[in-house]
C-alpha cells in the first residue's frame, strides 16, 4: 500500500525545530477532537516518565492526555486505529514491535505520513528483565533498527526517534542506564485500558474514562493490535472531546534527520 498521496503542505510548528505533516486533508473544525498542542521531549538525561513505574511523567496540563499505541503494526485493528485518529485529526505515538514493522513497513509509512510518532518497543517482544542484558540490548537495537527500515527504509546510528517502552514495563537498572547513554527516553504509562483483557469496546471504554477521570491527566496506554481498542477508538475520542480533555503529541526535540526526511516522503510519495 501506497502513502497517502495528498499530503499538505509542511506546516513549521514554531517554536519546535521539527515538522509535522497531516495524512489525509481533512477539514478539523472545532467540532473535531484535534491535537491541542505538540510537547517537544529532549531524550538526553535519561528520560523516564510515566507515574506506573517511574516517580515523574509528562509536564501535563490538567485535562491533558498523550495518546500511545504499543506492539504493532497489525493488519486490520492499526489502519482502523489510524482512520479513527485522522478523522478527528489526533496525533498519537506508536512503540512498534520491530518484527510486526518489518513485516508491514506500509502500514509504518502510513503513520509517519499522517503525522503520529514512532517510537520503539524491541524486536519480538520478550520480557526483558528476564534474559541476559546482551541479548535484552540486542533486542533492543534489532527493533529500531526494523523500525527505522520500514519507516525511514535506512538505519543510522542513532534512532529518528528515540523513544522506547519496555515489553510488560519489564526494565532493569543496568538497561535503563544504557538507554540513558544512547539518550533514549523511557515511557511508562499513567493509565491504561487493560486491554489485554478481552471485553466489549463498551466496557473498555467505560473503564478507560473512569481511570482517566480519577487521574485528570496523563499518558494512556492502548494496543493497536487489539480489535476492541480499534472498536472502542472513535467513541473514545468523542467522549475526549465532549468532556474537555485535549490530546498532547509528543515528538523529540532533536529528531534525527526528521526534516529531510519528511521532505523526501512528501517527494517520493
Ligand atoms: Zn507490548
Amino acid at each position: 500500500m501506497r502513502p497517502r498521496s495528498l499530503l499538505a503542505p509542511i506546516v513549521l510548528l514554531a517554536p519546535f525545530l521539527f515538522v509535522a505533516l497531516a495524512g489525509p486533508v481533512l477539514a478539523c473544525g472545532p467540532e473535531s477532537l484535534g491535537t491541542r498542542r505538540v510537547l517537544a521531549v529532549d531524550t538526553a538525561g535519561g528520560v523516564r516518565v510515566g507515574t506506573k513505574s517511574y516517580p515523574a511523567t509528562l509536564p501535563l496540563a490538567d485535562k491533558e492526555v498523550v495518546l500511545t499505541f504499543d506492539d504493532g503494526p497489525w493488519p486490520g485493528t492499526t489502519e482502523a486505529v489510524l482512520d479513527a485518529l485522522a478523522r478527528e485529526c489526533v496525533k498519537a505515538t506508536f512503540f512498534l514491535i520491530g518484527e510486526n514493522a518489518a513485516a508491514r513497513p506500509a502500514l509504518v509509512r502510513r503513520m509517519i505520513a499522517d503525522g503520529h510518532t514512532v517510537g520503539h518497543h524491541t524486536w519480538s517482544h520478550p520480557i526483558l528483565s528476564k534474559i541476559a542484558t546482551a541479548d535484552a540490548l540486542n533486542e533492543i537495537e534489532r527493533g529500531i533498527a526494523a523500525d527505522d527500515r520500514a519507516a525511514y527504509g535506512s538505519v543510522s546510528a542513532t534512532p529518528r526517534v528515540a523513544f522506547f517502552r519496555f515489553p510488560g514495563f519489564a526494565d532493569t537498572p543496568e538497561l535503563l542506564d544504557r538507554l540513558a547513554e544512547r539518550k533514549i527516553a523511557v515511557f511508562g504509562a499513567d493509565l491504561w485500558a487493560s486491554d489485554w483483557k478481552p471485553m466489549t469496546p463498551q466496557a473498555q471504554l467505560d473503564l478507560v474514562m473512569k481511570r482517566l477521570n480519577e487521574t485528570g491527566r496523563g499518558i494512556v496506554l492502548f494496543h493497536d493490535t487489539k480489535r476492541q481498542t480499534a472498536d472502542m477508538l472513535p467513541a473514545f475520542l468523542r467522549a475526549l472531546k465532549d468532556s474537555g480533555y485535549g490530546v498532547v503529541h509528543i515528538m523529540p526535540a532533536h529528531p534525527q534527520a526528521g526534516r529531510s526526511f519528511y521532505r523526501s516522503l512528501s517527494a517520493g510519495g
